[in-house]
């Protein structure tokens, strides 16, 4: 086994040695620009494209005249926001979207804002869900668009999107979903979601970097966009700019490879992800799990540790690669936004970590895993007072803490 072990593929995911063979011609021989439309070198790099944009559409179910290729989910996220609030806001000036999304999402609304659109930001349960009937006590007749995700790229919860699609629908509203972190790991059907938008990232299903997609519905209902990005009229007029084919190669390759092996690689992922929960937890008291036990991706497990920081314990824990709750990173000392939306204390919230399993994940890495973060966990509270007084029963929510 080597070290460091990854465990942090919430984030980003290595390219899957197909998908680098499979783009390493078009940097080289095969370097057409995609829209040369009088040779060959441009027909070879179209025909390339297509065939990436038909894999990608096949796996969602759609067509491949709906897939605008972009930068990556952020870009996707903002032009699905921002174009159809531009292009339909003579309609009306409301969006809905939920408190749990990614930072993609929420400051892209938070900048409608400050343009005068008015953002419900609907409220999630204590397993990280939005209830339907929320979405559709929302909608008035100003609701342009609803956004809600398709699992959670913190805690992993899978959102009822179904039930928002067909009431969506039902309203008339266009409904956008960012399903990053769903695409290539869990079952997408855009007919089956009722889905006009949706938001995904290459390099989150085992493709490269610097390339993304936003799925466009182009009949019942055709939605239109205004542009972010003006230029050559590329992507349908959608988002202009050269594509970047070797990319867009490696995109389709990467979607082609999860339609294959999806079935069996999330069972394999689900069992795995089980046996470090049961490690962990089993062999650990006071952890508790963060997110829906059940409705959640199948690499994913985020648990908070009482009485350890969860700084301290990564620290602690260096030759794995994982998240914490607690942004130290950030001015505020603010912990994840996500788990207070469950209403995690502050305390469990800064004592969260995220594990985040994927396609070259091992048994043996998911021991090591268990094994390290026991020692750490028993360690570092052996080394808390909080800890000690807990475990003598104190009832530290009683401690006087100041002296006078
Ligand atoms: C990673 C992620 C994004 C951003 O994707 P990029 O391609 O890195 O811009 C957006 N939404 C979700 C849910 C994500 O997990």
């Amino acid at each position: 086994m080597k070290l460091p072990v990854y465990m942090d593929n919430h984030s980003t995911t290595p390219c899957d040695p197909r998908v680098v063979t499979a783009m390493l011609p078009y940097f080289t021989e095969k370097f057409g620009n995609a829209a040369s439309r009088n040779h060959a070198f441009g027909w070879e790099a179209e025909e390339a494209v297509d065939q990436a944009r038909k894999h990608i559409a096949r796996l969602l179910n759609a067509d491949a005249k709906e897939i605008v290729f972009t930068s990556g989910a952020t870009e996707s996220d903002n032009l699905a926001l921002k174009g159809v609030v531009e292009m339909y806001k003579e309609k009306g000036d409301h969006i809905i979207t939920c408190s749990t999304e990614h930072r993609a999402i929420i400051d892209s609304a938070k900048s409608l804002e400050k343009r005068g659109i008015r953002v419900t930001y609907l409220p999630v349960d204590k397993t990280g869900r939005v209830d339907p009937d929320d979405v559709r006590n929302a909608i008035t007749d100003k609701t342009i668009l609803i956004s809600i995700m398709l699992a959670n790229n913190e805690i992993g919860t899978i959102h009822p999107v179904n039930a928002i699609g067909s009431i969506a629908k039902e309203k008339g509203v266009l409904f956008h979903c960012d399903a990053t972190q769903g695409v290539g790991k869990i079952p997408v059907d855009v007919q089956a979601m009722g889905v006009d938008l949706m938001s995904f990232t290459a390099h989150k299903l085992y493709g490269p970097k610097g390339i993304g997609a936003l799925y466009v519905r182009r009949k019942a209902p055709r939605v239109r966009l205004v542009p972010m990005i003006d230029g050559g009229g590329h992507e349908r007029g959608m988002r202009s700019g050269t594509l970047p084919v070797p990319l867009v190669v490696g995109f389709g390759k990467a979607i082609e490879l999860c339609a294959q092996e999806m079935s069996t690689e999330s069972v394999r992922m689900q069992g795995l992800r089980d046996h470090l929960q049961d490690g962990i937890m089993g062999a650990l008291e006071e952890v508790y799990l963060n997110g829906h036990p059940t409705e959640r991706l199948p690499g994913n497990l985020n648990v908070s540790f009482a009485y350890v920081e969860g700084e301290a314990l990564l620290m602690g824990v260096k030759e794995i690669a994982l998240s914490s709750g607690s942004a130290c990173t950030s001015a505020t000392l603010e912990p994840s936004y996500v788990l207070r939306a469950l209403g995690v204390g502050s305390d469990l919230a800064h004592s969260s970590i995220r594990f985040g399993l994927g396609r070259f994940t091992t048994r043996e890495e998911v021991d090591y895993t268990i094994d390290r973060m026991v020692k750490a966990v028993n360690h570092l509270r052996a080394m808390s007072p909080l800890y000690e007084m807990a475990k003598e029963g104190v009832d530290l929510k009683s401690v006087q803490w100041a002296a006078h």
